[in-house]
């Protein structure tokens, strides 16, 4: 059953509304703006009905603070006004509400447009998820990457926790599709995501398909060298897979793993991490493939082989 919060100074409006949506809702309602934006806070809602006049903090300040949060700027707004203050729709419509509904009540109206913004708000749900997702793979695509990435950056630096990125690039991909076509590739980069994918399960990782046959993962908490010797594990599972290369190169399909582990401070740039990532992989390749290379903030290296 979807959740929906109704937030109204007066028992009597919001018990109302309440009696009207409870045999098609979970129905919570709260009587003033802070209550109901810490509930909204707790999250699952998928729709606020909003009174516009309260005192204290009123409608508009709340929509703000909705709109703002990123737990509940998706979730969509339906404004309650009476006729005494029918100019604030507008507003109301202006900040982010997706619809009003007008005091006196008419139940059928209320149950109409309820049903709609809720369908609607699964719809987007569902559009933003698959934003988010690479086709072929099902993990996390470059936007989501691109996205996340920050907000993992920002909590690090927030909590001053050890932060790690790195590159993975499958070894000799174009002379994998010449011998074995490309449909045999792509089934190549779902397998490789799926087995590199079980090592990044924790709700602080974040794996991507970064494009083609490269990969980029992003995890919180390890020091340089815990995240070395994860990794080396990471880059033996795939090997393990024993995917027939047949070149003179390789046996195997492999990969080679470039990354970096540090604590970064107010001030660091993203950016010149994903650098130092790529630079690893670099020197992965040119190594000779198939190993992991990692650095941290004072240079030290490690390498396999
Ligand atoms: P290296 O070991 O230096 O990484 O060699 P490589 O051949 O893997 O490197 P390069 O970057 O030159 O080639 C990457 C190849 O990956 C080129 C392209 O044929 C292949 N590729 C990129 N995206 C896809 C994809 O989505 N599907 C398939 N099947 N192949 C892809
Ligand atoms: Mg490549
Ligand atoms: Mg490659």
């Amino acid at each position: 059953m979807d959740k929906i919060l109704v937030i109204d100074d007066s028992a009597v409006q919001a018990g109302f509304l309440k009696s009207i949506l409870e045999k098609d809702y979970e129905v919570t309602t709260c009587q003033n703006a802070e209550e109901g934006l810490r509930v909204a806070r707790e999250g699952g809602y998928a729709l606020i009905l909003l009174d516009i006049v309260m005192p204290g903090v009123d409608g508009f300040m709340l929509l703000e603070d909705l709109k703002q949060n990123e737990l509940t700027k998706y979730i969509p707004v339906i404004m309650i006004t009476s006729l005494a203050d029918i100019q604030y729709e507008e507003r109301g419509l202006l900040m982010g509400a997706v619809d009003y509904v007008t005091k006196p009540f008419s139940p059928v109206i209320i149950k109409a447009r309820v049903t709609t913004h809720i369908q609607l708000y699964h719809y987007q749900t569902e559009f933003r998820q698959q934003a988010m997702i690479d086709e072929l793979t099902g993990i996390s695509n470059r936007r989501c990457y691109e996205s996340g990435g920050i907000a993992k950056w920002q909590e690090a630096v927030r909590f001053g926790l050890p932060f790690s990125i790195c590159m993975f690039d499958i070894d000799k991909f174009k002379l994998y599709n010449d011998t074995f076509g490309h449909p045999a590739g792509d089934q190549v980069i779902a397998s490789v995501a799926k087995t590199v994918g079980n090592y990044f399960r924790r709700s602080t990782d974040l794996f991507a398909r970064y494009g083609g046959e490269e990969f980029v993962a992003i995890f919180l908490g390890s020091d340089g060298l815990s995240a070395f010797e994860m990794m080396k594990t990471v880059r033996q599972s795939v090997e393990d897979l024993h995917i027939p290369h047949n070149s003179p190169v390789c046996e195997w399909v492999t990969i080679s793993i470039g990354g970096v582990s540090l604590v970064p401070k107010t001030g660091d740039s993203f950016d010149t991490y994903l650098k130092l990532a790529d630079a690893m992989l670099y020197d992965a390749k040119r190594l000779g493939r198939n190993r992991v290379v990692w650095s941290n903030a004072a240079q030290e290296q490690w390498m396999e082989k």
